[in-house]
């Protein structure tokens, strides 16, 4: 216990490196240099026309991947199945996403710069103070940003194509094209729209939690939470207590694995929770959650309800030839967050630009090995990221006394800045020794009167 706490903390600054728990494991590097390079040499080019590319999925991986590709001097198309698609989401981005996408600031609903962590026995702590004048939280509402990703990658010459993907037949030759058959809608609403194929080069998935391209390349399944979520606008009065501020609940009243929020959209506030563990549960969980805020929410009305699957953790295949996955459909949601609108249209980007460069801006053609880059850049990148929010989830999350230690802990300046540094810009930001063993200390002691809270309640109910 004590080595798990200690971990965590000086985990989040990089830490020695351990074997990702990534399915997927790298072979070692020097064997893959080298078969990249000769992949790069020997593919062939491509006469009369640039490679092309089909996206899967318009959400942030889709619609980050088509821009870079489209860029990049690629043939892309992305086949989108609903435009006005409201993916259920919280909405949370970090603040470098909108400098590292270059996100107009008309599209974030709200700046959020105070969080409160609230612990199972309603102690709240406000987090946040530590943030810089500049610094904060932006809270979008998903079918205002997807959207603008989409229009930014058409702009830049992607085709974008409403259209639901059905399946793709794996090409038996090498270099052949991969052939996909979608059903279009071209605008019209409602019917089962005309079924249509294409030809393309390579095929990036990213078609969310329930991906059909993952199930193409039979890449298979991961362990998922469901998320249960309510829009629910509240009087405006009320609104203005959640103007530039958001709430965390803990507790197994709330999620016995995950949190419950309140995060403030444009005109309303979103409610909800998650859980991998008692799925069957979700809805007794969501009230609880209500219950929690019902002061603050009071004389709301819930005008939307939505669910949706969050992976756990990555699937154990998320490249097969020239098809590579990318966002929900691979699997990169945080834990202990449940983050993953900014690793989505990172991981997007990454992946089409692994393609770009492999074909020389679309002159030769593409290989495995030209895709397999992009997924060595992603595991080098954020596993340390994964692996800390695996760790704090296991150590915090698991019981309520535990939970109090979380939200007590959370009071701490160094833990306050060392948690919304890392949030905000993405690095496992490197730590004050001193403060660090501080806060070993402290965190120690907490979990050890957490213990021992958890002992003589366990004897209440014996
Ligand atoms: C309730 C809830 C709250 C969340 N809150 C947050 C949060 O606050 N912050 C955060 O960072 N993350 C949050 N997440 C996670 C976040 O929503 C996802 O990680 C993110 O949406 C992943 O983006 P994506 O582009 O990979 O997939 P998606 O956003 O799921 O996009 C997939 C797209 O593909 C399309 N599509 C699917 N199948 C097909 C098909 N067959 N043919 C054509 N198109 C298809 C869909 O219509 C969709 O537009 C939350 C998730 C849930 C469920």
């Amino acid at each position: 216990m004590t080595s798990f706490a200690l971990k965590s903390f000086t985990g989040l600054r990089h830490s020695s490196p351990e074997t990702p728990h990534f399915s997927f494991r790298p072979k070692p590097i020097t064997l893959r240099r080298k078969f990249n390079v000769i992949a790069g040499i020997s593919s062939p080019k491509i006469d009369g026309r640039n490679l092309r590319v089909a996206v899967i999925g318009g959400g942030p991986a889709g619609g980050a991947a088509a821009e870079t590709l489209a860029k990049g001097g690629i043939e892309t198309f992305l086949i989108e199945r609903k435009m006005d698609n409201c993916k259920p989401c919280g909405g949370a981005i970090p603040l470098c996403m909108v400098g590292e996408f270059d996100l107009p600031l008309d599209i974030i609903d709200r700046r959020v710069t105070k969080m409160k962590m609230i612990s199972p026995s309603n102690v709240a702590v406000d987090i946040g103070r530590t943030l810089k004048p500049h610094e904060y939280i932006g809270m979008v509402r998903r079918e205002v940003l997807d959207a603008y990703l989409r229009e930014r990658a058409k702009e830049n010459g992607a085709n974008i194509i409403n259209g639901l993907f059905l399946k793709m037949d794996i090409p038996k030759e090498k270099n052949a094209p991969y052939v996909l058959h979608y059903s279009s809608y071209d605008g019209k609403t409602g019917g089962v729209g005309e079924k249509c194929r294409m030809e393309v080069d390579a095929v990036i998935g990213a078609d969310g939690a329930n991906s059909r391209v993952a199930k193409s390349i039979d890449a298979g399944d991961y362990e998922y939470a469901i998320a249960f979520q309510e829009r629910i606008k509240i009087p405006d009065d009320k609104m203005v207590y959640y103007e530039d501020l958001a709430e965390m609940y803990v507790g197994d009243d709330v999620s016995p694995d995950f949190y419950g929020w309140v995060f403030p959209k444009c005109d309303h506030v979103a409610v909800g929770t998650g859980t991998v563990t008692h799925k069957g549960d979700i809805k007794k969980f969501q009230l609880a959650t209500r219950k929690r805020a019902e002061d603050k929410i009071l004389g709301g009305k819930i005008i939307r309800v939505e669910a949706h699957p969050i992976p756990e953790h990555p699937r154990p295949r998320r490249l097969s030839g020239r098809v590579a996955l990318v966002g929900d459909a691979a699997g990169y949601v945080t834990k202990c967050s449940g983050e993953g609108i900014y690793f989505a249209a990172k991981s997007g980007r990454m992946c089409a630009e692994a393609i770009v460069q492999g074909s020389q801006n679309g002159k030769r053609m593409v290989e495995e090995g030209d895709l397999r880059k992009y997924l060595e850049k992603w595991d080098k990148t954020y596993w340390p990221t994964y692996k800390v929010l695996d760790i704090l989830q296991k150590v915090f999350y698991r019981s309520n006394p535990a939970r109090e230690a979380f939200v007590e802990m959370c009071a701490d300046e160094y833990v306050q800045k060392m948690t919304f540094d890392s949030y905000l810009y993405k690095t496992v930001v490197p730590g004050n020794p001193l403060e660090d063993i501080k806060l070993a200390i402290n965190t120690i002691g907490s979990l050890v009167r957490a213990n021992a809270l958890r002992r003589e309640m366990d004897k209440l109910n014996v």
